[in-house]
């Protein structure tokens, strides 16, 4: 009887290890779950990254060591290594405008890949990279530079963004308006008749469902053309935010990512609410 009591008391008053083990993971469950709740991952917002280019590591110590546009292999592979880890999700444009019309819920960890301006990397590092992995990108290509030989080396043609690899998809930065002249950005300065027929010009070569604004920069004037000739999303690199459901679609929000941008720095962009 006594041994019964005294065992009795002991459980009531000192818990054994195995009581004390289960208290310990439904704190930790509980404490979780109230993290879990309030962060990044329940919001409905998605981290839309643009990168550019991406070389070999010997020649961005030789060619690029302090171009920030230019990325290395290993510190490229490095970041979406570490998106893979983490458990993160790429979409592909389309799966984002489905996402924003309202036909879609986006999962916990999902990103979106993009690459501005067409660099031959596109097809050559970055591509295989992320087919690695597992994900999928978009490129945004400058048209007038796919049938130049001047820039074939350094530029994708138009045979490569005609290659069917569902990795990579092509989209437009535009036709010829990429530049700055007196410091003023050309879809500033050239008229509307000029802004349409770029983009006339650019459909006839690329699929213009997707636009990226040259050098991420916005302008209203662009956006309704873009709009009126049957553009459904626009990219900009304004506000260093996530890309909201209800953003304006020809205004949507991306996170530059360079050579400079560390893990820890990308962490803080993904994990933003
Ligand atoms: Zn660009």
């Amino acid at each position: 009887m006594n041994t019964i009591t005294g065992f009795t008391q002991n459980r009531k008053h000192t818990p054994s290890k195995e009581q004390l083990l289960i208290i310990m993971v439904i704190v930790v469950y509980l404490f979780g779950t109230l993290i879990h709740s309030s962060g990044s991952e329940n919001s409905d917002k998605i981290a839309v990254l643009g990168f550019h280019n991406v070389v070999s590591d010997q020649v961005k110590q030789e060619q690029y060591a302090y171009n920030m546009w230019v990325d290395s292999e290993s510190s490229f592979r490095e970041k979406i290594a570490y998106l893979h880890e983490q458990g993160y999700e790429a979409w592909t444009l389309k799966q984002l405008y489905e996402w924003k019309c309202g036909n879609i819920e986006k999962p916990k960890k999902v990103v979106v890949l993009t690459f501005d301006d067409g660099y031959k990397a596109s097809e050559t590092m970055i591509l295989p990279i992320l087919k690695e992995y597992g994900y999928r990108g978009a490129t945004f290509v400058i048209g007038s530079n796919l049938t130049n030989p001047k820039k074939a080396d350094s530029f994708l043609s138009l045979n490569d963004i005609r290659k069917k690899d569902s990795t990579m998809e092509y989209y437009s930065h535009t036709y010829k308006l990429h530049y700055r002249k007196n410091h003023k950005f050309a879809v500033d300065i050239v008229s509307e008749e000029q802004l349409q027929e770029d983009l006339i010009r650019q459909q006839r070569i690329v699929d213009c469902s997707y636009v990226a604004y040259p050098y991420g920069h916005y302008n209203e004037k662009m956006a309704a053309i873009l709009k009126e000739h049957g553009v459904k999303m626009a990219f900009g690199y304004h506000e260093n935010r996530k890309a909201e459901r209800f953003d304006d679609f020809y205004r949507i929000p991306r996170f530059s990512i360079n050579a400079y941008t560390s893990l820890d720095t990308m962490k803080a962009m993904l994990e933003s609410d």
